[in-house]
């Protein structure tokens, strides 16, 4: 068994600890095989919505999104960055939750994990990383937000809020039923997730822990404690609020995520009625508004109320129109979104803590993404979906002790694809050939090899559907993008490099013909490569 590891370290394997001392029986062997590391343990803490432009670490990083720099959004997970390393061109192959969810699962493009769009239901007897972890001697567990229909599978434990789930007081799963846990959603992920570290801790064998929140998905609905940050002070405003989107082709007109057209001021702002009452019908649309105040206790309604209260009132008493009205609704959304990220950012610290306080945090990995962006205001619209910057890029950020410099960026292009065969590295275990994703290992180490890829490819297949964004795919290199709309015959071509806002569609433009012609027989190369038909 020694030679094993011996020969594994020569091969210049990651931190190969393929036997822990208590796995070895033969005492003759426990003090060398004591020697050898821990293969490292993987904390994955993941959120729903929360845009990389939404992250203090990100700011002066990105080509777009940049108006929210000088605003302290998120502390914690800006001092994981400095330690470890920011991925500044990460993106998603599918902007939506349960496909971005499912393919990191599988790391395999939507069309090969079969999960198109939400509402799928996962399949999940098809191989796994999770799976795979476990079988290479990792201890595996599932926290939070699964979204993916069916049960979990490859974790030894697992407890999952069901669909969506709930802000306050939710529902959660376990494989021994259901029950309702009182608190902020965020605030108990991140204790189940603790308790879950505690027993872990205790056992020889490496751990991967996907804690996984709710947090910043729509409707937005903070904790207590977060409730009154940027009360008193107005928040950037995106320079593309008012972007009527002349350029685009023109399902970006006619999609409904505008702020101004789509949103709601009682079901995803908590405006209600005058005297303070919910509207009759609470909403048009499915009213999770409603049953989320629904579920909440007095007392958690009774600071609620202490803090929108007054601030609704004085909304009610200005009588706003217009564009006025579009800055006021963007100034409540952004407010509730960023005070649900606070939450977010308050359970990376904890969990920090806990590997300090523990002794693991140099033989744990710990990373942190997101299933997708997030418009915040940009081009006027919130959601996600569209292949543009906002909503295809993910936050990444690694710390590794060791592994990772800290204080670093790297400009990779990287995607969802690579997370399972990331995970799969980390441990040893080998990669399945049928896999999409390239592991991020070699990134990791500063170098990006000369043959990393040059180019992403996406896409989105869910219209009809909610906010009505039509299907598309595309290709993603560095500084270009071109992108089709199959049910509308267009086209839009974008010069990252000279336009990151993406607010000049060149398709027609005869200068860029060529480089266009090139895109496309890459995006026909990408289809062939993944199988996409
Ligand atoms: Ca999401």
């Amino acid at each position: 068994m020694l030679s094993s590891v011996l020969k594994a370290l020569s091969c210049g394997a990651i931190l190969v600890g393929l036997v822990s001392a208590s796995q070895v029986t033969d005492g003759s062997e426990v003090t060398e095989a004591a020697q050898v590391p821990k293969r490292p343990n993987i904390l994955f803490v993941f959120s729903d919505d929360h845009a990389p432009h939404a992250i203090g670490a990100y700011q002066g990083h990105l080509g777009f999104g940049q108006w929210l720099a000088g605003v302290d959004t998120t502390p914690q997970i800006d001092r994981l960055a400095a330690q470890g390393m920011i991925f500044t061109r990460s993106y998603c192959g599918n902007s939506i939750c349960g496909p971005s969810r499912a393919t990191i699962q599988t790391g395999k493009h939507s069309h090969a994990n079969g999960y198109l769009q939400n509402g799928n239901r996962f399949n999940g007897d098809q191989v796994t990383f999770p799976k795979l972890l476990q079988k290479a001697g990792y201890t595996t567990a599932m926290i939070g937000k699964w979204h993916l229909q069916s049960d979990p599978q490859g974790f030894d434990y697992w407890d999952v809020l069901p669909g969506q789930g709930a802000y306050y007081n939710p529902k959660l799963i376990r494989a021994d039923g259901t029950r309702v846990v009182e608190g902020h959603c965020t605030d108990i992920v991140t204790d189940l997730a603790v308790s879950w570290l505690d027993e872990a801790k205790s056992s020889d064998k490496p751990w991967m822990l996907m804690c996984q929140h709710k947090a910043p998905h729509r409707t937005w609905m903070p904790a207590a404690r977060h409730l009154d940050l940027w009360a008193d002070e107005d928040l950037p405003v995106p320079p593309t609020l008012f972007d009527k989107h002349e350029d685009n082709a023109s399902g970006a007109r006619t999609a409904e995520m505008s702020i101004e057209r789509h949103m709601e001021l009682f079901y995803d702002l908590f405006v209600g009625t005058k005297d303070g009452t919910v509207p009759k019908g609470g909403s048009a649309l499915d009213g999770s508004g409603r049953r989320n105040l629904a579920r909440m206790t007095p007392e958690q309604r009774a600071k609620w109320d202490a803090a929108f209260g007054p601030r609704n009132a004085a909304f009610h008493a200005a009588n706003l129109e217009g564009d006025d009205l579009v800055r006021w609704m963007h100034q409540r959304y952004l407010k509730n979104y960023l005070r649900c990220i606070r939450g977010v950012d308050d359970s990376v610290g904890r969990l920090t803590k806990w590997l300090d306080d523990n002794g693991l945090a140099e033989n744990t990995i710990v990373i942190y993404a997101s299933d997708q962006g997030f418009y915040l205001g940009d081009h006027g619209w919130y959601d996600k979906r569209w292949m543009y910057e906002e909503s295809m890029s993910m936050p990444f950020i690694v710390r590794w002790p060791g592994h990772v410099a800290p204080g670093t960026t790297n400009d990779a292009l990287i995607q969802n694809i690579d997370y399972a065969p990331t995970f799969l590295d980390i441990a040893g275990a080998a990669i399945p050939e049928d896999i999409h994703g390239t592991s991020l290992l070699p990134v990791f180490g500063g170098e990006t090899p000369e043959d990393w890829r040059d180019a992403l490819y996406y896409r989105y297949y869910e219209f009809p559907g909610a906010h009505a964004v039509p299907k598309h795919y595309g290709v993603h290199t560095k500084d270009e993008k071109l992108m089709f709309f199959p049910e509308l015959d267009a086209w839009e071509y974008y010069d990252l490099k000279a336009d990151p806002d993406e607010l000049q569609n060149l398709f027609h433009d005869p200068a860029k013909a060529g480089a266009i012609a090139k895109l496309g027989v890459r995006l026909g190369e990408l289809r062939a490569q993944y199988g996409d038909k």
